[in-house]
């Protein structure tokens, strides 16, 4: 397959606020939010065969194997409403994907790298909550819900992920330098990177990306 629709990739390390950029960005483009985090929980949620294949490298931070990643998106940009545009979040992660996933696209991507200090990304990643049906994603001192626990969108049930405890956080770091850092090169050389600082409030961060889409 080739897909023709517009491409915007957010990268950056665990917690750097991507998956609320994407969500955001996303709905005022009118484009589809793929996470491939989300699409491998549902399946660990749903217990299949590929929920069953990566739940044990989720928990552990590790990357889950490629080609399982690779065929989930190929059939997720497949789909009628992708046709437009999609919002990346979560892939590529390493090179390989970044090459695959250029085989597959018929124009090239703009990508967005939020930058945000280490120490700033744990204290994120531990008190982050998301909720279970719409994955809106709230904090519990810097965004809480209006309630405990309840999403104020849609009532649906807050969850603390299992990988985002400080250890697992940790080495979801120490792979994000090793494996997807080197991607940031790759399209830094060509010349569709653009690097934001992602330790600012979202509504700002969000503006900067949209002024960015517009050029
Ligand atoms: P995320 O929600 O993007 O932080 O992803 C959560 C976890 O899903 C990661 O720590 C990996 O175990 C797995 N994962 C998500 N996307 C990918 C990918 N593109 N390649 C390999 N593993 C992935």
């Amino acid at each position: 397959m080739v897909f023709g629709g517009e491409t915007v990739i957010l990268m950056g390390p665990p917690a750097s606020g991507k998956g609320t950029q994407a969500v955001s960005l996303a709905k005022e483009k009118g484009f589809v939010h793929i996470s491939t985090g989300d699409l491998l929980r549902e399946n660990v949620r749903q217990q299949t065969e590929i929920g069953k294949q990566v739940k044990e490298f989720m928990d552990a931070g590790k990357l889950v194997p490629e080609a399982l990643v690779i065929e989930l998106l190929k059939k997720r940009l497949e789909q009628d409403d992708a046709k437009t545009g999609v919002v990346l979040d979560g892939f590529p992660r390493t090179l390989t994907q970044a090459e695959e996933l250029e085989k597959l696209l018929q124009s090239k991507p703009i990508v967005v790298s939020l930058e945000v200090p280490d120490e700033e990304l744990i204290k994120r990643s531990t008190g982050r909550r998301s909720c279970s049906q719409c994955q809106q994603i709230y904090h519990i001192y810097f965004n809480p819900p209006k309630q405990e626990g309840i999403c104020d969108q849609c009532q649906g049930a807050l969850i603390h992920r299992s990988d985002d405890t400080e250890v697992v956080v940790k080495e979801r770091l120490n792979v994000y330098r090793e494996h997807t850092a080197p991607v940031l090169n790759y399209y830094r050389k060509q010349g569709v990177l653009h690097t934001i600082d992602g330790n600012r409030p979202p509504k700002v961060i969000l503006e900067d990306i949209q002024s960015l889409l517009n050029l």
